[in-house]
């Protein structure tokens, strides 16, 4: 099973939660959900791990584009 979702820590409030892989790449905006505060998630921040959360989308991305979609399906209709 491939977990589509990567942590990413608010640097405001120091919380972790979750966003899709498919949507966190560079540049993306995300507001925390426990404090709301904006983040910008970009490949050079100081934030360890904010460039964590981008190297992470990246690599989940890579993995789900290596499984060819009829394959997922039936794995996932196998496992119910
Ligand atoms: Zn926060």
């Amino acid at each position: 099973m491939i977990d589509d979702k990567v942590k990413i820590r608010c640097p405001g409030c120091s919380r972790m939660f979750r966003e899709r892989a498919s949507r966190v790449r560079d540049g993306f905006q995300i507001n925390c959900q426990n404090c709301s505060k904006l983040l910008t998630l970009n490949r050079d921040s100081e934030d360890p791990f904010i460039r964590r959360a981008l190297k992470n989308a990246r690599e989940v991305r890579a993995a789900l584009e290596a499984v060819p979609a009829t394959t997922r399906v039936d794995m996932s209709a196998r496992s119910m």
